[in-house]
């Protein structure tokens, strides 16, 4: 493992690792992790609904639903017998002046999903440039109608938008992954959410005071996910669209978490009856099962660059954009919300949890215990190791990653009671 070896996967040594683990180890560089001191990663041979196989044979409940993503559970056959046919016509082929039908099918099913007008997609292939391009689309909004002062957003305190450059400087300055970076981003308005009367002054002195120099209000709508599952109520995302339109700023809502039933409606934005002026989707897009995003506009947004001028185009085009493999992921991931009780699954979910983690509120060092849709949160005062926390879970037989100061669920919707018996389980028996 080179001499900047990582501790051992717990419960396997590593002689007993495949070979291609040990071989190719040493030249992985993992997400979010200090590598001189991270547990190993678990080596995974294959997963089937809401479990991962390790190659030694252990089985987990995957609690997170891969990254928030696997909302179907892992390979259902609707969503692979589609990529197959998909494989063997088109796997791929350059978005530049040429369509398929997956994408177009794809566009116009989303549209028809959306609440309002918003009616004009653009693909990407994951969430943060998803996030980039309507940050570019609410700044050439205003450049194309001669406003040239209007380029930065205002983003709340507790918000993740993504991990590139241009992102980060929309996430939470402090408490989140990239305070570090400060000086390298670009500055915008923070602001606290509108929750109560005191946060709600604050916001609209800021946005008063800085709306000549805003190009959009961009938020999490209902869950502000990565930023610890905080949950506000659907009235904050009405203030933000009465204060967005009272200022003639746009709104931007980042639905790459919660879109796609999380919170218990398609879209998180139809609890508070608004229509965002730009909306972002990923995570669950495909069901989990490849990487596509996708920036939706409301007509007066895309009107905005319809002009003489090429300039005013929007100058954006990622090479893998609209991949019909994904696209062709996606249409199959809609049809099983058509064709299975999916919200009706979430509404079951938020019962199970609610009962199931209410127990965990008496435990010592919990803060709160709460739940919204399929999003289960044990809330601590600290944890002061996730890592080892994380050792824990797994030696129950479950794959839940805590960070911050949360330990969560957010499974699959198709997931099984015996399962999500045994995910609430191990965090009740984990905690104590
Ligand atoms: C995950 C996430 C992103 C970033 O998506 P990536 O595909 O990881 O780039 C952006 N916004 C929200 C709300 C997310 O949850």
């Amino acid at each position: 493992m080179g001499k900047h070896s990582m501790t051992e996967a717990s419960g396997s040594s590593l002689s007993s690792m495949p070979e291609w683990y040990t071989q190719g180890l040493p030249h992985i560089w993992l997400p979010y992790s200090q590598m001189k001191t991270a547990s190993a990663p678990l080596a995974a041979a294959h997963t089937h609904n809401t479990r991962i196989t390790l190659t030694d044979g252990r089985e987990l409940v995957d609690g997170v639903a891969a990254w928030w993503t696997a909302c179907h559970g892992y390979n259902h056959p609707h969503i692979r017998q589609a990529v197959c046919q998909q494989m063997e016509t088109m796997p791929h082929v350059m978005f530049g002046g040429m369509v398929h039908e997956p994408a177009l099918r794809l566009a116009s099913r989303l549209c028809a999903m959306l609440p309002g007008d918003l009616e004009r997609v653009f693909f990407t292939d994951s969430g943060s440039v998803s996030v980039e391009v309507a940050m570019k689309m609410a700044i050439q909004y205003r450049l194309n109608k001669g406003q040239n002062k209007r380029t930065k957003m205002l983003a709340f305190r507790g918000g993740y938008h993504g991990d590139t450059l241009a992102t980060m400087s929309v996430c939470d300055p402090e408490e989140g992954m990239h305070h570090l970076y400060g000086a390298a981003l670009m500055e915008h308005v923070i602001s606290p959410l509108p929750v109560d009367e005191a946060s709600t002054a604050v916001f609209l002195d800021l946005l008063a005071k800085h709306a000549h120099e805003l190009a959009a209000i961009i938020t999490e709508p209902l869950v502000q996910g990565a930023g610890g599952m905080l949950f506000h109520a659907p009235q904050t995302l009405r203030t933000l669209r009465k204060a967005a339109d009272d200022h003639d700023v746009l709104l931007i809502l980042d639905e790459i978490f919660t879109g796609f039933g999380r919170t218990g409606t398609m879209f998180a934005c139809q609890q508070a009856g608004i229509v965002p002026d730009i909306i972002t989707l990923s995570k669950a897009l495909t069901g989990g099962t490849m990487a596509l995003a996708a920036t939706v506009a409301r007509r007066h947004v895309f009107e905005a660059f319809l002009s003489d001028n090429p300039e005013h185009a929007l100058m954006h085009g990622p090479t893998f954009m609209a991949n019909p493999l994904a696209c062709a992921c996606a249409n199959a991931s809609l049809d099983l919300f058509e064709t299975e009780p999916r919200l009706q699954q979430v509404q079951d979910i938020n019962t199970f949890l609610t009962e199931a983690l209410e127990p965990c509120r008496t435990l010592p060092g919990v803060k709160d215990v709460r739940t919204l849709g399929a999003i289960g949160v044990v809330e601590l005062e600290k944890i002061n190791n996730p890592d080892a926390l994380r050792q824990r879970f797994i030696a129950e037989g479950v794959w839940i990653r805590p960070f911050r100061n949360i330990v969560y669920l957010t499974p699959a919707f198709t997931i099984e009671k015996q399962d999500l018996r045994k995910l609430t389980d191990a965090i009740y028996k984990v905690l104590s």
